[in-house]
């Protein structure tokens, strides 16, 4: 049951970055003017991809999930390669911290990023699935290191991390079975309780969410807690628009992880890039192993 749920969270996380780039940057109005409802895998958007293509958010889960898979653990150094690699082979998108940070990787050699409270954008937690799946049943703390691990490479941030942490231990809980009640009680409450800014109930309704980790995890959050199945979920955060891929990448995640490979619309499956899909199946598999030993 775990490696299944593992699975549609790989699956869910690349359906919503497919879903979601079509309308990356366009505003809720937009999207209503040209499709009603965005509810299909139909491509386009500001990077001109193919019906099921996905981006940087799922294209850097995959080169950190192979970093992983062979050094059969997170180890910073490697995962740094990894990515400076994926970098190489020309992304059809990349962030700016992520490049800024890769690039300055190269001069040093240090797989560890210089602090900034600037860096809090959403780019270190939306490729951290990998991290959730190869430390489960881990301690805590190892967790966290993992993740913070991960994270530095390209965005060392207190609020980024803060972020990552939770979405870990959340997906790590919902693969064992927890529903979403404990998800919020266990983890988005410690989380506002430490950082208020993440508060997401009882505000308006995020519209156009930045790539500001807080914009990010507030209108994820409104449509995870707010919604009861993975497609429902996945089309309440990315008509949102703003940045809409990483949205649905998160949302897609965190949906996968707790509604499993069943609630995965195959509207949606069939139409994922295809070699994205089984390279997401084949980790999920790899990763959950590893977990194990
Ligand atoms: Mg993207």
């Amino acid at each position: 049951m775990t490696t299944d749920r593992a699975t549609a969270a790989y699956l869910g996380l690349a359906i919503g970055d497919a879903l979601g780039a079509t309308v990356e940057f366009m505003t809720p109005r937009e999207i209503q003017l040209q499709y009603v409802v965005h509810d299909k895998l139909r491509g386009g958007g500001w990077l001109h991809l193919k019906p099921g293509q996905v981006t940087d958010d799922t294209t850097m889960a995959l080169a950190l999930g192979e970093s992983i898979i062979t050094a059969g653990m997170v180890d910073a150094l490697s995962v740094a390669q990894a990515f400076d690699e994926w970098m190489r082979g020309k992304p059809v998108d990349i962030g700016n911290t992520v490049r800024r940070n890769l690039l300055q990787f190269r001069k040093t050699g240090n797989p560890e990023a210089p602090y900034s409270d600037h860096d809090a954008g959403n780019g270190a937690a939306m490729r951290l699935l990998p991290v959730a799946l190869s430390t489960l049943g881990q301690p805590t703390e190892c967790v966290r290191a993992a993740s913070r691990a991960q994270a530095h490479v390209t965005h060392n941030c207190l609020l980024s991390d803060a972020a990552c942490e939770t979405l870990i231990l959340m997906v790590q809980d919902a693969l064992l079975g927890a529903d979403k009640k404990h998800l919020l009680h266990q983890h988005a409450r410690p989380l506002i309780a430490q950082f208020p800014q993440f508060k997401f109930r009882a505000i308006r309704q995020i519209q156009n969410p930045s790539g500001y980790i807080v914009d990010t995890i507030q209108a994820v959050f409104q449509s995870f807690f707010d919604t009861d199945d993975l497609r429902s979920c996945l089309i309440d955060v990315v008509n949102r628009g703003g940045d809409a891929d990483t949205t649905g990448a998160i949302a897609g995640m965190l949906a996968g992880a707790t509604y499993g490979l069943d609630d995965i619309p195959n509207e949606w499956l069939k139409v994922l890039d295809t070699k994205t899909r089984q390279s997401c199946e084949r980790q999920a598999k790899s990763l959950i192993q590893i977990a194990r030993h």
